[in-house]
C-alpha cells in the first residue's frame, strides 16, 4: 500500500491528527513542528504523543514527515540569529523523540550571501550538535528549487551536508515541485533524475517525497505548489512516481493548495494511478 498522506494542522493535537488523516483516506501525515513562521511550539503532551503512536500503530502508518519552521535558517549571517535557529532544531529533535521512528524535514537554509561553503558548513554545525544525543528521528535535508541564496537545489549540496555530519541519521526528502524548479527534468525522464541522485547522494539516502505539481515552468527556481494534475508536472509525472519501484513504498506528502476535501481527493487519485 502506497503511503500517502498530506499536510496537516496539529492543533487539536497528536492523536486527533491521526484520525483527521484517516479519515481522508492517508496513512502518513506532516505537520509543522511550531508556528511556521515564529518559533512557537505547543506545549508538550507526553500522553497525546503515546495515544497517537499506539493508533498509528493499530492503522498501520507509515512514518509521519515532521516539518520544521521555514523560519529556522542555520546558516543566517548573524551569530545570534543563527545560534537561536540551532537551538530550535535542537528543541525540535529533543521533541520528536515523544514520536519514535519518525522523520523530522526541514530547509537547510539560506546563506543570504555568505556563500554555499560557509553556509553548509553552518548547517552541518548545528546538525551535528542537535543529533549529538541520539534522538530516535531522522533528520531529512528537503531538496530544495534554488530560490535565491537557498542550499539543497543542488544534489551536491545535500551530499556535503550529508557527508559533513557524518551520521546515518541524516537522510533526503525530495518535494516534486521544487527537483522539477531546480533543473531536475521528473517530467521527461525521472528514471535519469534517480540514476543521478544515486550517483551523488544514494538512493538508500531519500526517506520522503513532498507530491506537489508546479505553478512555474521546468528550472524556474521559483518554488510555487500547485494541485496535482493543475501545474507543469502534469498527472502523467505523478503516475511515474507513485508507480516507480524505487519511490512507491516512501512516504509521500502532499502540499498542494488544498482544504481537506480537496486532499482526500488527490489522495484517492493517486492511490488508483499507483493501483497499476
Ligand atoms: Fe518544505
Ligand atoms: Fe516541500
Ligand atoms: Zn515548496
Amino acid at each position: 500500500m502506497l503511503a500517502l498522506g498530506c499536510h496537516l494542522s496539529i492543533s487539536g493535537g497528536y492523536e486527533a491528527t491521526v484520525r483527521t488523516a484517516h479519515s481522508i483516506g492517508a496513512n502518513t501525515f506532516a505537520f509543522f513542528t511550531r508556528n511556521p513562521r515564529g518559533s512557537q511550539a505547543r506545549p508538550e503532551d507526553p500522553a497525546d504523543a503515546a495515544a497517537a503512536v499506539k493508533l498509528m500503530e493499530e492503522l498501520n502508518f507509515a512514518p509521519l514527515v515532521a516539518h520544521g519552521a521555514y523560519t529556522m535558517n542555520l546558516c543566517t549571517a548573524e551569530p545570534s540569529a543563527r545560534a537561536f535557529a540551532a537551538s530550535i532544531l535542537a528543541d525540535d529533535l529533543r521533541r520528536m523523540a515523544a514520536l519514535p521512528g519518525n522523520f523530522y524535514n526541514f530547509h537547510p537554509g539560506s546563506h543570504v550571501g555568505q556563500g554555499t561553503d560557509t553556509g553548509i558548513a553552518q548547517i552541518v554545525d548545528a546538525l551535528k550538535a542537535a543529533l549529538a544525543p541520539g534522538y530516535p528521528v531522522t533528520v531529512l535535508l528537503e531538496g530544495m528549487a534554488g530560490k535565491g541564496s537557498e542550499i539543497g537545489g543542488k544534489f551536491e549540496e545535500l551530499r556535503a551536508i550529508i557527508d559533513g555530519v557524518g551520521s546515518p541519521d541524516v537522510g533526503v526528502c525530495l518535494d516534486t515541485c521544487h527537483v522539477y524548479d531546480a533543473g531536475y527534468d521528473i517530467v521527461n525522464d525521472l528514471d535519469g533524475v534517480l540514476r543521478e541522485f544515486d550517483r551523488i547522494v544514494g538512493l538508500d539516502r531519500l526517506k520522503a517525497l513532498h507530491i506537489n505539481d508546479s505553478k512555474n515552468p521546468f528550472s524556474s527556481h521559483k518554488d510555487r505548489h500547485e494541485c496535482i494534475g493543475s501545474g507543469s508536472l502534469g498527472v502523467e509525472t505523478f503516475q511515474n512516481v507513485v508507480c516507480h519501484p524505487v519511490l512507491s513504498g516512501k512516504p509521500m506528502i502532499l502540499e498542494t493548495p488544498n482544504e481537506l476535501p480537496g486532499y482526500a481527493n488527490e489522495i484517492s487519485l493517486l492511490r488508483e494511478l499507483g493501483n497499476v
